[in-house]
C-alpha cells in the first residue's frame, strides 16, 4: 500500500483546490470522491428519475461505469466513456450529489473502486467519509474545515467566475442545506475520525494549509520507513499488534429465551416448510442431537445456495438470524420483507466499522441462533474455501457456542429433487480451546477450529 492521506470536510471547505495543489507537491495521486456522487447524480437527472426516490436511484447503477482518469495532470470523470468534468459541476447536480449519497447502494457502488485506488497510488482523497469509512487505516487523515459564510463566500465568487447567476444567499442557503443532509445521513454521515488532525481554514491561507498538508505527509513517510527498519530488525511491532484487543468481550447471557411469539411462528412455519422443502429436495439430516435446546448459538456453514439459511433453520430448534448484503434491501419490497421475516439483518459490505458485530451480538443476546457462512460467498464446487475473522470475532466477543454445519449436494446447483444432506457436528465454545480475548492470535485458532469442523462435514 502506498501513503494513503485522508482528506475530510464539508462542502466548500476548499478540499479540492488544497488537495490539488498538495498532491501536485507530493507528487501523489489527487482523488476526487466527490465527482463521483456528482456522476451518479448528473446520470440519474439526464435518464430523468426522481432523486428523492432511493429505489429510482439504485436503478440508475445498472450497468452504470464510472471512472476516474487523467487529462494533462488534471482529473477527469467519465461516465459510461463520456467526459462530464464540467457537466457535473452545477448547483443542481451539486445538491442531487447530496441526494444520492444518502442510497446505501449508492455508497457501496463506489467503495470498492475508492479503496483500489487508494491501495495501487500514494493518494490523497478528498471526502465526506474517507477517514472514517473508506480508509480507515489512512497513515494521514485530516478534517477541513471553515465558517458556513466563508465556504459560501468562496463559492459564490467561484460560480460568479463562471457566470453562474445564484446569488450569495442561494449559495449560503444551499451550503448549510448541504452541510444538514451530509451529517444527518445514515449512513457514512460527515464526521471528523477520531485520529484526524482538524484544520480550520477560516483565516488561513491556501498555500499554509497546502504546507500543513505536505508537511504530515512527509513526516508519515520517514516514520514508515523508520518503522519497516524496525520491524525487520526484532519484529516486535508485529507482536505488540498480535496482542492488540480488537473488541472488548461481552459474554451473552446463557439463559437466553427468545420472544415467545417469535418461537410460536418457528414452532407452526416448521413443518410447513419442511414438507415444501422435502417436496422439493430429497433433504436429509446428520447429527440433529448436536444442537442445542436454548438458541444464542452460532451456525458456521459452508455455503452452496440460497435456501442455506432456510435448511439450517429447519432444525436449530429457535429461531435464526443472518446476515444479508443490503442490496438485498433495497430491491424488490417483498423479498425485503420475506428475508426479514426470516431473520435477515443488513451488512453494508466493507463498511469496515464493529456495529455489524454489535448487532450480530445483540440477536445473539436477544436469545437467537445467528447463521453465519465465513467463507462469505458461496461456493460453486462444494470445496470450503477461506473463512473470514467476522465469525471467530463474534463467537470471541459473545464467548457463545458455535454449531458447526456442512451442506452437501453434487454438482453446481441446487436443482428440484437433488438430494441434499446437512449435517450439524459437535459444538465447540471459545473456552474449549482457550479463546477468551479478541487479539490476533485468539481469533486465528478460534478461526481455524471452525473451519476445521466445517471442513469435516463437508465431502
Ligand atoms: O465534495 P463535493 O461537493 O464535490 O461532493 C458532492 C456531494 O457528494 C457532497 O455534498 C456529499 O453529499 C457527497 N459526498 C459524499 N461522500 C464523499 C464525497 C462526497 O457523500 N466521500
Amino acid at each position: 500500500m502506498g501513503i494513503n492521506i485522508a482528506l475530510d470536510g464539508p462542502s466548500g471547505a476548499g478540499k479540492s483546490t488544497i488537495a490539488k495543489l498538495a498532491a501536485k507537491k507530493l507528487g501523489y495521486v489527487y482523488v476526487d470522491t466527490g465527482a463521483m456522487y456528482r456522476s451518479i447524480a448528473y446520470h440519474a437527472l439526464e435518464n430523468g428519475a426522481d432523486l428523492s426516490d432511493e429505489a429510482q436511484v439504485t436503478e440508475q447503477l445498472d450497468g452504470l461505469k464510472i471512472e476516474l482518469t487523467y487529462i494533462d495532470g488534471s482529473q477527469a470523470v467519465l461516465v459510461n466513456g463520456v467526459n462530464v468534468s464540467d457537466k457535473i459541476r452545477t448547483p443542481e447536480v451539486s445538491m442531487g450529489a447530496s441526494q444520492v449519497s444518502k442510497v446505501p447502494a449508492v455508497r457501496e457502488f463506489l467503495l470498492d473502486t475508492q479503496r483500489d485506488i487508494a491501495k495501487a497510488n500514494d493518494i490523497i482523497m478528498d471526502g465526506r467519509d474517507i477517514g472514517t469509512v473508506v480508509l480507515p487505516d489512512a497513515q494521514v487523515k485530516l478534517f477541513l474545515t471553515a465558517s458556513a459564510e466563508e465556504r459560501a463566500n468562496r463559492r459564490f465568487k467561484e460560480l460568479q467566475e463562471k457566470g453562474d447567476p445564484s446569488t450569495y444567499e442561494e449559495v449560503l442557503a444551499d451550503i448549510n442545506q448541504r452541510d444538514y443532509n451530509d451529517t444527518h445521513r445514515d449512513i457514512a454521515p460527515l464526521r471528523q475520525a477520531e485520529d484526524a488532525q482538524l484544520i480550520d481554514s477560516t483565516s488561513m491561507t491556501i498555500d499554509e494549509v497546502v504546507d500543513a498538508i505536505v508537511k504530515a505527509a512527509e513526516a508519515c513517510s520517514d516514520s514508515l520507513k523508520k518503522k519497516s527498519e524496525q520491524v525487520s530488525e526484532d519484529g516486535e511491532e508485529k507482536k505488540s499488534r498480535r496482542n492488540r484487543t480488537i473488541m472488548p468481550v461481552h459474554p451473552i447471557s446463557r439463559d437466553k429465551k427468545i420472544n415467545p411469539v417469535r418461537q410460536f411462528f418457528y414452532n407452526i412455519l416448521r413443518p410447513i416448510v419442511i414438507f415444501v422443502f422435502k417436496l422439493m429436495y430429497d433433504i436429509h439430516y446428520e447429527g440433529i442431537e448436536n444442537v442445542p435446546k436454548n438458541g444464542g448459538n452460532i451456525f458456521a456453514s459452508n455455503h452452496r445456495s440460497y435456501a442455506d439459511p432456510v435448511f439450517i433453520a429447519l432444525h436449530a430448534r429457535v429461531p435464526i438470524s443472518y446476515m444479508a448484503k443490503e442490496e438485498l434491501f433495497n430491491g424488490n419490497k417483498a423479498f425485503a420483507l420475506l428475508i426479514k421475516a426470516f431473520g435477515a439483518f443488513p451488512v453494508v459490505r466493507g463498511s469496515g466499522d464493529t456495529a455489524v458485530i454489535d448487532t450480530a451480538v445483540e440477536k445473539l443476546e436477544s436469545g437467537r441462533n445467528l447463521v453465519i457462512f465465513p467463507e462469505g460467498t458461496r461456493s460453486k464446487d462444494g470445496k470450503v474455501g477461506k473463512g473470514k475473522t467476522g465469525v471467530a470475532l463474534i463467537a470471541a466477543v459473545a464467548q457463545t457456542t458455535v454449531v458447526p454445519v456442512g451442506i452437501n449436494f453434487e454438482g453446481e446447483k441446487l436443482a428440484k429433487r437433488k438430494k441434499v444432506v446437512v449435517r450439524y457436528g459437535k459444538p465447540v465454545e471459545p473456552s474449549d480451546v482457550g479463546v477468551s480475548g479478541t487479539d490476533a492470535a485468539s481469533l486465528k485458532k478460534m478461526k481455524k477450529e471452525i473451519m476445521d469442523r466445517i471442513s469435516s462435514l463437508v465431502y
